[in-house]
C-alpha cells in the first residue's frame, strides 16, 4: 500500500489520517476537503463558536499535517470515483491515484422542501460559514424562528438566549428530540426552554416560508404566521452519498460498509456521518450514526483496516448535547427497550436506565448540570458492552455504585 486517499476533511477523515501514521503507515496519505479550512470540530458551531464568533476550533494546526506528513487539499472537492483504474477526479479537474481509499464525506443538512437555498434569511447549520451568517443576525432583541426540534434546533435556541435574542422554535413531531430521546428527558429538555422564553410550538406543520424585506415568515397550516429576522431550518441530515453511488457502491441509508467499513469494493472504506453499518451489541441491525465520537472511533478503525488490521467495530453509541447549564447524555439505543427505570442524583439530575425483555441493558440516558451524569453514563456503556443484566432496582438506586455492578 502506497497511497491512501481520503476524501471529506472532516472530523473523521482528519481522524483517520492521524491513526493511519500512529499505526505505523509510512506511505503517502491524501486529504481531500470540499471546505475552505484545515478539519475543524462541528460541535461547538451551535454552541461556544456561535456565541464568539471565533474562528473554526481547527483539530490540528497546519504544522501536525506537515509533522504527520499528511498532504490537505482544501476547497478541493472529489467529482468522481474511477474505480478501474484506482483515481479520484477533482472538481478543479485534478486526478489522484490511491491504493486505499476512505470516503469520509459526512452528511449535509435536509433542505425545507421547496426551500434548497441556504442564503439570505433563511439558513441551515452545518459549516463553520452557516454559523458566521447566522451569529450576524443574533443581536439583542432580534427575532430568530427555528424550524425542527431537535439538536440544531435546540442548542442554536439555548445560544441565542445566550445573546438575548428572542426564539419561537416549531416542531412537526408532537415533542422534541422525538428521534432518539426518551420522552422524560425531552420534556424536561423542552422545560428548560421553556423557562428561558423560548417559545415552543410542536405538532405544527409549516405551510410555507416567505422572505422578504428585513425578515422572513413561517405560515403554519393553522393560518398563524410567525414573523423573525431569521429562520433557521434543523430538520436532520442527509449523508452525501452521491460520489459513491455514481461509482457503483452499495447503499443503504448511507454508503453500506460491513463491520469492518469495508464497502462493496475491497479497496474502499466509509466511515462516520455518511456510513451505514451493522451494529454490534444490537444483533446486527444496520444505522447510520451522525456523532462526533462515532466519526472519530470509525476513523480510526478504518484507517486500521485499510492497513490490514482486520478488526470489527464495536463500540456502544454514544453522544452528548449541551443546552444552557445542562448536558445530555445517551449511550446504546433505547428503541426496543422493555422496561426503563429512574436513578435520581444530586442537583436534579437523573439517568433513564433501559432493559431489553431479557433484561440486558441496552441504553442510559441521563442529563444534569455540567458533567454530572458523565461518569454514570460511562459506566452504563461498559455495562452495555459486556451484555450486563444489572438488577433494575440497583440501577434505581443511588446508593448502588455501577463500578460494583461491571465488577459482578
Ligand atoms: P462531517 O463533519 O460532515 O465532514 C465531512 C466533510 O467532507 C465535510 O467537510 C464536507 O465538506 C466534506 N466532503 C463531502 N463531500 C466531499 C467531496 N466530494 N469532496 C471533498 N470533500 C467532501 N455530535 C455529537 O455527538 N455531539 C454534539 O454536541 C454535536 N454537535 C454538533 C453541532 C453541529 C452544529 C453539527 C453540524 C453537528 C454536531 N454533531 C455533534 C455531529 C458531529 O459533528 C458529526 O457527527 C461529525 O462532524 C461527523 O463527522 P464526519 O467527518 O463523518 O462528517
Ligand atoms: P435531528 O436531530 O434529526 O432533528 C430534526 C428535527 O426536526 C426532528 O425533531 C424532526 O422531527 C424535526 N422536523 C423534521 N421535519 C420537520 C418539519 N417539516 N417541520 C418541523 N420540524 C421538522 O436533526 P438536526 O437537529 O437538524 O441536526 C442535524 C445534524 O446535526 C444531525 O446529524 C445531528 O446529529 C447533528 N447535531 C448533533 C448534535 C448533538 O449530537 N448534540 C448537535 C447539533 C447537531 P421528526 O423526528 O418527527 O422528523
Amino acid at each position: 500500500m502506497t497511497h491512501i486517499l481520503i476524501i471529506g476533511a472532516g472530523e473523521c477523515g482528519a481522524r483517520a489520517a492521524f491513526a493511519l501514521r500512529e499505526k505505523g503507515f509510512g506511505g503517502g496519505i491524501t486529504l481531500i476537503g470540499a471546505e475552505p479550512h484545515l478539519p475543524y470540530e462541528r460541535p461547538p458551531l451551535s454552541k461556544d463558536s456561535l456565541a464568539e464568533a471565533s474562528l473554526p476550533k481547527f483539530i490540528a494546526g497546519a504544522a501536525r499535517y506537515g509533522e504527520a506528513r499528511i498532504a490537505v487539499l482544501t476547497g478541493a472537492a472529489a467529482k468522481s470515483i474511477e474505480r478501474a483504474r484506482k483515481t479520484v477526479t477533482l472538481f478543479d479537474g485534478r486526478s489522484l491515484d490511491y491504493d486505499g481509499l476512505l470516503l469520509a464525506t459526512g452528511a449535509r443538512p435536509r433542505a425545507f422542501p421547496g426551500v434548497p437555498e441556504n442564503a439570505g434569511r433563511i439558513r441551515m447549520l452545518r459549516t463553520h460559514a452557516d454559523a458566521l451568517a447566522i451569529r450576524g443576525a443574533l443581536t439583542p432583541g432580534a427575532r430568530l424562528a427555528v424550524i425542527g426540534g431537535g439538536f440544531i434546533g435546540l442548542e442554536l435556541a439555548a445560544t441565542a438566549r445566550r445573546l438575548g435574542a428572542e426564539v419561537v422554535l416549531v416542531e412537526g413531531s408532537p415533542r422534541v428530540l422525538s428521534r432518539c430521546v426518551p420522552e422524560e428527558i425531552a420534556a424536561f429538555v423542552a422545560e428548560r426552554h421553556r423557562r428561558e422564553g423560548v417559545e415552543i410550538i410542536c405538532g405544527a406543520q409549516i405551510a410555507a416560508i416567505e422572505e422578504g424585506g428585513d425578515g422572513a415568515r413561517l405560515m403554519l397550516s393553522g393560518g398563524a404566521r410567525i414573523e423573525a429576522e431569521l429562520v433557521v431550518v434543523g430538520i436532520g441530515a442527509v449523508p452525501n452519498t452521491e460520489l459513491a453511488q455514481a461509482a457503483g457502491l452499495a447503499i443503504e441509508n448511507g454508503i453500506a460498509v460491513d463491520e469492518r467499513l469495508c464497502t462493496s469494493d475491497p479497496d474502499i472504506y466509509a466511515a462516520g456521518d455518511c456510513c451505514s453499518f451493522p451494529l454490534r451489541h444490537y444483533g446486527g441491525r444496520r444505522v447510520r450514526l451522525e456523532a462526533w465520537r462515532n466519526a472519530q472511533d470509525q476513523g480510526a478503525l478504518a484507517a486500521a483496516n485499510l492497513i490490514g488490521a482486520g478488526e470489527v467495530l464495536s463500540s456502544v453509541p454514544w453522544f452528548w448535547s449541551d443546552q444552557y447549564e445542562y448536558t445530555l447524555q445517551i449511550a446504546g439505543l433505547a428503541d426496543g427497550a422493555q422496561t426503563t427505570v429512574r436513578r435520581d442524583m444530586e442537583e436534579g439530575a437523573f439517568i433513564l436506565f433501559h432493559l431489553d425483555r431479557e433484561g440486558r441493558l441496552i441504553a442510559a440516558s441521563g442529563i444534569g448540570p455540567g458533567n454530572s451524569v458523565a461518569r454514570d453514563i460511562r459506566l452504563a456503556e461498559m455495562l452495555i458492552a459486556a451484555g450486563a443484566k444489572p438488577d433494575p432496582l440497583a440501577l434505581a438506586s443511588p446508593e448502588t455504585r455501577l463500578k460494583k455492578l461491571l465488577a459482578a
